[in-house]
């Protein structure tokens, strides 16, 4: 048996649980329906076939499950930290343990290949036990004395927090929010994208299965424009980590406002990987090929803008079309295929949209620029050449596998194109120039830039963007700075004299 036939085999038993019940709401410790009743679909992008049907929740599901969250708080948030620690390493464990289960319903619900996925499943259990960790010393402080007062500092947990995800990555990504949630002693209530709740809801599944008291998790499936909107209103929600497009985010700080919500964004790039002439030109091909055309180019750091330096940029052009032609696109449980389908019809028809724009504003599509075979939403990874920074191809995140290829003549040129989007999220640049890459790092407007390499994260460094790319910081101590709040008390020394009103 090939491995896709054997890894369909195993999908269509895992998904024999859902097909009757569907997917349902976490609410208070207790699987529960919406309160209307009310179900949509989830769909493959692979065939378009239904997987199963969820829960359309609104506010009054909302409702019950920020009560929940409100309610199981005080007990989290006293419990000990090694306790908090160790139910987060069991949740670690089971996600290891289902790591096949997840990654294969994770390839089906949203395109994304299993030489991916795979990893991606493991990477949440890794999440999980580094923020488990980091629990015992959360709520450490400092001691800043000054002549009359002991001045202490401590964190403590803000409160139940809402987790709003989106659909690229969201088993990986929904760990990355709610590991340090529960580690600061927040209690959640998670709403996964409409488009892929599966792994969501398996996630959910092995938390309570790990002993997590009731209310402390809580899922709500549902649309953004009600499920969501409701909780980034809701007044006992404190706070919002929210991942998806710069828009939303915008929308979602506007709900937020009248109940005066923290928000934490992580949105939208136009990453530029800028090749200079000096750089090892095999290894920057391998990342700049690897950095778009990976997840399907469905991924916020993806380097979208090739900025070539022009005494390189035929033979690199070249040498590029050859690779963009050869990646193969295919079945995402095929552990061959290097490219699946794009999530939904809404995001293909947006991404091949490109294709006339490119056409229009003057590009040439070098490679691809079409549909892949004539069911799912498969596109041909796509290459743009001939293109400037001012085009809409250069601007807008196309978020497929489409990568658009810029010249530029020295190092000034380069960096007023590559800092000339509106996003900041990552920055990748090629030079064997030390003083260079220290100089353009220095000057590039971005969160996060590598420099020699494509996106390696590393747990304890800062991940956000800059400009429309997000607010806030995740990573290390970050992430607790938005699910924790700073505390000051100041002990007299009983030294200075208290002003004496009405004596
Ligand atoms: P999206 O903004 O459409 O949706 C994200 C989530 O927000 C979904 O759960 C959706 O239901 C919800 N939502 C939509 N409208 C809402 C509203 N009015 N109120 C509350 N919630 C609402 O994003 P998407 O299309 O699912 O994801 C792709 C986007 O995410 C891309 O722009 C990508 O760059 C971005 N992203 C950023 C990062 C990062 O780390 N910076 C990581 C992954 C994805």
């Amino acid at each position: 048996m090939s491995d896709l036939a054997s890894n369909l085999d195993k999908l269509a038993s895992i998904l024999d649980r859902y097909r009757n019940t569907g997917l349902s709401n976490l609410i208070d410790g207790k699987s529960c329906p919406s309160v209307t009743g009310r179900t949509f679909e989830t769909a493959s992008p692979v065939d378009e076939s239904v997987i199963c049907s969820v829960a359309r929740s609104n506010d009054a599901d909302i409702d019950a499950a920020a009560k929940a969250a409100k309610g199981a708080f005080p007990a989290w948030r006293d419990t000990p930290a090694a306790d908090r620690q160790a139910i987060l390493h069991r949740i670690a464990d089971a996600i290891v343990d289902r790591a096949e289960e997840i990654a294969l319903c994770e390839c089906w619900d949203t395109g994304q290949a299993l030489r991916f996925m795979s990893k991606a499943a493991l990477r949440g259990a890794d999440n999980f036990r580094f923020f488990g960790d980091r629990a015992l010393s959360a709520r450490d402080g400092q001691m800043l004395p000054s002549p009359t007062l002991m001045n202490v500092t401590t964190r403590v947990p803000i409160g139940p927090v809402g987790i709003i995800t989106p659909w690229n990555t969201p088993f990986m990504l929904s760990t990355w929010k709610i590991a340090p949630a529960l580690a600061a002693g927040c209690t959640i209530v998670h709403k996964p994208a409409e488009f892929s709740p599966l792994t969501a809801h398996l996630l959910a599944e092995i938390a309570h299965d790990a002993g997590l008291p009731a209310g402390v998790w809580n899922l709500v499936n549902g649309y953004g424009e009600e499920a969501g909107k409701a909780l980034t209103e809701h007044p006992d929600i404190k706070a919002i980590a929210f991942v998806g497009e710069s828009k939303t985010g915008s929308m979602i700080m506007a709900q937020g406002a009248p109940t005066l919500k923290r928000v934490h964004f992580e949105l939208g790039g136009k990453n530029p990987v800028v090749v200079f002439d000096d750089a090892n030109l095999d290894r920057a091909l391998d990342a700049a090929i690897f950095m778009i055309y990976s997840l399907n180019g469905e991924r916020c750091t993806s380097s979208s803008r090739l900025l070539i330096q022009e005494t390189v940029a035929d033979a690199f052009e070249a040498r590029l079309i050859e690779r963009v032609n050869k990646i193969r696109v295919g079945h995402p449980l095929d552990s061959t295929t290097e490219i699946g389908p794009l999530i939904h019809k809404v995001h293909f028809e947006k991404v091949t949209s490109y294709f006339d724009t490119a056409r229009r504003e003057g590009a040439t599509i070098a490679a691809g620029g079409s549909r892949h075979g004539d069911k799912g939403w498969f596109v041909n990874p796509t290459l743009f050449t001939d293109a400037s920074n001012d085009m809409a191809i250069a601007q807008e995140e196309i978020f497929g596998p489409v990568l658009t290829m810029i010249r530029f003549s020295d190092e000034e040129d380069a960096l007023a194109k590559a800092n000339d989007t509106p996003y900041g999220l990552t920055g990748y640049i090629w030079t064997n120039d030390v003083t260079r890459a220290m100089r353009f790092s220095h000057q590039l407007e971005a969160g996060m830039i590598w420099v020699n390499s494509e996106n390696v994260r590393h747990l304890p460094t800062p991940f956000g963007g800059v400009k429309a790319s997000g607010i806030g910081r995740d990573g290390g101590d970050w992430s607790f700075d938005f699910y924790m709040e700073q505390k000051h008390i100041g002990f007299a020394t009983g030294q200075h004299k208290i002003p004496r009103l009405g004596a």
